[in-house]
């Protein structure tokens, strides 16, 4: 089970590390085998899942555990929609695993390579207004604490080790089996469409109270946006649009190809960002498609960029936008990939970005030839007013005094966590300047 391994890096290449050893596990017994032997080594320990998240999260020069060995369908109840999932599961699994049982993902990002736990660990979410993100899905963990103990939680048992574990970071213990809420299989009819940005803006909260999956990607300094409408419809809608090996082809030669080229592009000659921009928030918008709900939620992403994303109250959506537009203007900024806009429903998980308040997310992506810092960082203080909390696998520069005050229970999780790892062996320096 023991595997060497070079230096690994996060997909946008921004964070590297050498773990002094990575193991793969292939159960729980072995899972709990790794966690002996990191307690025995005095080592530090992390999980990574599909290694996916932008933010330093995984990095540890200690043991690195991957769960690719640790995938699959647990148990299901088709009555109730509880599907139990390995913790290392990939997202693109998944919607196979379901289909047969007559069920689907709620709601889904922009990709599916992350694993369940990764997912669930960070807060990832998709849109809709309606939906929760992963977290708030979760019904019921199955968790190796750092002791070597095994524990199933839901909200009736060990609420408060719940409540901290659905998103803690990797920083409670390993996420063994996640179980979650899942409905009905259905089918999406996606509409995409070049707006003007005012009046996207003005009517995003309307929009997309009604509209199951709504969200914008707007090019800064343009006044236009994308808007992406996805409305639900019954699984034996038929499937329409250019069908799925033609529609591959666009993605991977327009969405892909030419959107590397214009790209890289505009990384060598800045000057070109603002055109490519424009020609991007014109031609954007794909054909309609009605398809299953896993085949249009995600896409493939492969030009690699940088990224951070910021929970907002979804009442400020206009007053924020408004700000950066302002400073994108006085500070001349020059990118070529779209901010994008979503939208999420309140939840009750600790460290969720949308604990206890309707939520607008703010996206901010640059490409990943180019330094993301000074954009980046001008986003996070052009939101700071707007108690924006940043997206936990994505880039920010906020430190555990200012995400204390953004998170009402962060004291609750601080508690969970140091009583669940006394000796902070799932802990590193940057976990630490997150949590204190
Ligand atoms: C191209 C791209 C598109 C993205 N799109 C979206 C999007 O649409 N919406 C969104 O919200 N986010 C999005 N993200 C961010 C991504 O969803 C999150 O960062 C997510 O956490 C990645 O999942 P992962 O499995 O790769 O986790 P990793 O990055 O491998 O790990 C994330 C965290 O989970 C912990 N972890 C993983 N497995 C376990 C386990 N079994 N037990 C305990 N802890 C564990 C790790 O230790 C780490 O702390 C995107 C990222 C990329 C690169």
């Amino acid at each position: 089970m023991l595997i060497p391994r070079p230096t690994h890096r996060t997909w946008s290449g921004k964070v590297r590390w050498s773990p002094k050893q990575v193991l793969a596990p292939s159960g729980e017994d072995e899972i709990l085998a790794a966690l002996r032997t990191a307690r025995e080594a005095g080592s530090g320990l992390r999980v990574i899942g599909g290694g996916h998240s932008f933010s330093a999260l995984v990095a540890t020069d200690g043991v690195m555990v991957t769960l690719d060995g640790c995938r699959g369908l647990v148990r299901a109840d088709t009555d109730s929609g509880l599907v139990t999932l390995r913790g290392g599961t990939r997202l693109w699994e998944i919607a196979d695993l379901l289909a047969p049982l007559g069920l689907a993902l709620p709601v889904m990002g922009d990709i599916d390579h992350q694993s369940i736990a990764g997912a669930i660990q960070t807060g990832t979410h998709g849109t809709g207004a309606r939906c929760t993100g992963f977290a708030g899905m979760v019904r019921g963990l199955r968790l190796a604490l750092p002791d070597g103990s095994v524990v199933d939680t839901s909200p009736s048992q060990d609420a408060d080790l719940f409540e901290a574990a659905r998103l803690g970071l990797g920083t409670i213990g390993v996420v063994l089996e996640v179980t979650l809420a899942c409905v009905p299989r259905y089918r999406l009819d996606l509409v995409e469409a070049t707006v003007d940005l005012e009046e996207a803006l003005g009517s995003f909260l309307a929009d997309s109270a009604i509209i199951d999956h709504h969200e914008l990607f707007w090019f800064p300094r343009t006044a236009r946006a994308t808007a992406r409408t996805m409305r639900r419809v019954p699984q034996d809608t038929a499937v329409r649009g250019p069908g799925r090996l033609v529609g591959t082809l666009q993605r991977e030669v327009l969405g892909n190809g030419a959107w590397e080229l214009l790209c890289r592009g505009a990384s060598l000659a800045p000057a070109l960002s603002r055109p490519a921009a424009e020609l991007a928030s014109r031609v954007l918008a794909g054909p309609r498609v009605l398809d299953d709900s896993s085949a249009v939620f995600t896409a493939p992403r492969r030009v690699r960029f940088h990224e951070s994303e910021w929970a907002i109250p979804a009442e400020r959506l206009g007053e924020a936008v408004a700000a950066l537009r302002t400073r994108f203007d006085a500070e001349d900024v020059r990118v070529s990939f779209p901010l994008e806009i979503r939208r999420a429903a309140p939840d009750d998980v600790w460290l969720s970005t949308a604990y206890g308040r309707d939520t607008v997310y703010l996206a901010a992506h640059r490409y990943h030839r180019e330094d993301p810092g000074p954009y980046l960082l001008l986003v996070q203080r052009t939101l700071a007013p707007f108690a924006a909390r940043p997206h936990w696998g994505k880039q920010h520069w906020l430190g555990s005094r200012e995400l204390g005050e953004l998170y009402p229970r962060f004291e609750d999780f601080r508690a969970v966590r140091a009583a669940a790892d006394p000796d902070r062996m799932l802990l590193t320096p940057y976990l630490d300047h997150l949590l204190g």
